[in-house]
């Protein structure tokens, strides 16, 4: 889980608790409290193809270095599985940061190092909003739309919709009203997101 080193110049303590109360603002977790223990990065299934470990973006936010945690490839990588925050000590739930670390680097304008991830984020976020939770097939075709990428795992696809992995018909939960009202809520946001996406592709 070796990462390449790097050498940056860290911002005053003001640019440092500006960043910090920012972000803990949006994840609402207390990022004070981490000490290190990197039981989040050794749990975490995609920590071995993320530029930074989990553990070392906590750490990057306290050193108050924006640009390298938003333009990070770990906060696209991240699929909110929520180890980290069952085996952190301190409770620091890494997965809700990743989440508001992803919106603000959309909402700030910042390129996503991974292609396509955008297009996905929002085509998962749709399927959210249309079912109450993800519908797999029409959320890929979405995908697929909105980054224009037809061809790639199109064969596995294939193969688990033959074996009846994916299944044809969306669902509906049965709270779908509260998700619509979220969803209204923040519509305004939304709909940046949706307009960085071109910019990320
Ligand atoms: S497990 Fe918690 S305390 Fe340990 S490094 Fe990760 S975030 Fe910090
Ligand atoms: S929630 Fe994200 S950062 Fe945490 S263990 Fe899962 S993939 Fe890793």
């Amino acid at each position: 889980m070796d990462k390449p080193m790097t050498t940056v110049e860290l911002p005053d303590i003001e640019g440092r608790q500006t960043f910090l109360a920012e972000v803990q603002e949006r994840c609402g977790e207390n990022l004070g409290l981490c000490y290190q223990c990197l039981k989040c990065t050794v749990g975490c299934p995609t920590a071995p193809y993320m530029d930074f470990n989990p553990n070392t973006i906590v750490r990057l936010i306290q050193f108050g270095l924006k640009r390298e945690v938003l333009e990070s490839n770990a906060i696209w990588l991240c699929v909110s599985c929520e180890t980290c925050g069952t085996r952190c000590p301190n409770e620091i739930d890494i997965g809700l940061l990743m989440d508001a670390l992803r919106e603000m680097s959309l909402e700030e304008g910042y390129r996503a190092k991974e292609k396509g991830v955008v297009a996905l984020h929002n085509a998962f976020m749709e399927s959210i909003r249309r079912g109450g939770r993800v519908h797999e097939a029409t959320m890929l075709m979405e995908y697929k739309l909105r980054s224009g990428d037809y061809w790639t795992d199109l064969i596995p696809g294939m193969k688990l919709f033959m074996k009846g992995k994916i299944p044809l018909l969306p669902g509906r939960i049965k709270g779908i009203d509260s998700i619509r009202e979220i969803y209204k809520k923040t519509q305004k946001q939304r709909k940046v997101l949706e307009d960085r996406e071109g910019k990320s592709k």
